[in-house]
């Protein structure tokens, strides 16, 4: 079963003040959780989360992280202006991109951002606009197919990040000529992964390289990047990954393969974001229609423009009915929103209690890559985004789009000045 950190009392007085539709964050469960991640690594002395950017890139958020010692993982200018206003500096910044502008890359490099170069061209780019760092990283891409026993777990001979081994060995080659000093490796193998298994086998494809490219070149590595990956419970019987676990599991490889070589000051970085807020942020919507043609509907007020994951990936999302929580799931709903596409589904064929108009509809793990991915298609308004704080309190962290947002990058002056 899976419980909303908010009760329908609750949700009333929150949507008295702010309407529905909004994404709401647990920030006693945002804190919690990365305490936890913090503690599964705390072996490895130079840990250090570097939360990916990309999935919440909302500063009230990144500013709960910061206070709980990560990092951040941008990717773009604009990550990278966000980074740099809410005080993260230097090594406190992985800049993971690819297919990099010029601008990202300048920025990135006054800001004094470890850059990963995800391409061996990357470092000529990079030398026409700055000196080549103290500290580098690489990206690696093993390809091939990844697989953990029988299970094909992603494809990443299919994908477009990263240097082949040849590669990456001639970058750190160069790159030691050109002054680099301090090498990580960083790689990003499998998305939303469900077993316990999968960081500890990057983790040791990633030492056994470390240590050849240690021999090989003499270079000393200082840190080496698991990325992303680790997945959550979406669905209500799937199994949580356990970090403790997880972090125990990349201990084991570290002492097999690193400690083994005297590499014992090798840091531990991840880039997580699904595992850092996912489970703690929840979009609300109210039923405002239901429709009986050959299915039965429910629409929302929400929409994919404010969670584009079902119908961007086909993406499971549990929605519970508030104050229902008890009601046997006994009617067969497709739960939709409004755009003129087809797509816009937020569940299908999916049971449910009978709702009725007006029940707040609560759709959950929406923390990550939920209101990060909102767009505008068919003039729809990206929602709010409140939290929850510790002390019970509801704190606006982004507020709700208006049509003057919509139309700011128009100038309708010129419409009218004849
Ligand atoms: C998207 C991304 C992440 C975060 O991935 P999650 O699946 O949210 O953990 C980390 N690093 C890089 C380079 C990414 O592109």
């Amino acid at each position: 079963m899976k419980i909303p950190f908010v009760s329908l009392e609750q949700a009333k007085k929150i949507i008295d003040q702010y309407p529905t539709p909004f994404h709401l964050y647990d920030e006693k469960g945002i804190r919690e959780n990365a305490r936890m991640v913090n503690r599964a690594f705390s072996w490895n002395k130079g840990f250090r989360e570097y939360f990916a950017v990309k999935a919440t890139p909302t500063p009230g958020i990144l500013q709960i992280l910061k206070e709980e010692g990560c990092g951040v993982d941008c990717s773009s200018f604009t990550e990278l202006m966000i980074g740099e206003a809410l005080g993260f500096s230097g090594d406190e910044i992985m800049f993971s991109s690819n297919m990099t502008p010029a601008e990202d890359f300048v920025l990135a490099n006054k800001l004094g951002a470890i850059i990963n170069f995800d391409d061996f061209t990357h470092i000529a780019f990079f030398e026409k606009l700055a000196k080549i760092p103290e500290t580098v990283c690489c990206r690696f891409n093993p390809g091939g197919l990844f697989q953990v026993s029988n299970d094909i777990m992603d494809n990443p001979g299919d994908a477009k990040y990263g240097m082949t081994k040849d590669q990456i060995k001639d970058a750190f080659r160069i790159l030691k000529e050109k002054g680099a000093k301090h090498f990580g490796i960083h790689s990003f193998l499998a998305s939303s992964t469900s077993s316990n298994t999968y960081y500890p086998m990057l983790a040791k494809i990633l030492f056994e390289l470390a240590v050849e490219l240690k021999k090989e070149l003499d270079v000393h590595i200082a840190f080496i990047n698991l990325s992303g990956g680790v997945g959550v419970p979406y669905h209500a019987e799937d199994a949580a990954c356990d970090i403790m676990a997880i972090g125990e599991g990349v201990k084991q490889v570290y002492e097999e393969v690193l400690q083994r070589e005297g590499m014992d000051d090798v840091a531990i970085f991840t880039e997580m974001g699904r595992f850092m807020l996912a489970p703690y942020g929840s979009l609300l919507a109210t039923a405002i229609h239901e429709k009986h043609i050959y299915k039965e509907y429910i629409g929302l007020d929400a929409c994919a423009a404010n969670l584009m994951r079902p119908a961007l990936y086909g993406a499971y999302h549990h929605i519970t009915v508030l104050g229902k929580e008890d009601k046997a799931c006994d009617h067969i709903y497709d739960v939709v929103g409004g755009l003129c596409e087809n797509n816009d589904k937020f569940a299908i064929d999916r049971m449910l209690p009978e709702i009725e108009i007006g029940d707040i509809i609560y759709i959950h793990d929406t923390g990550a890559h939920g209101h990060a991915m909102g767009y505008n298609y068919n003039g729809k308004l990206r929602s709010a985004e409140l939290l929850l704080k510790e002390n019970g309190e509801i704190g606006l962290l982004r507020r709700a789009e208006t049509p003057e947002d919509y139309f700011a990058t128009f100038d309708f002056t010129k419409l009218f000045s004849k």
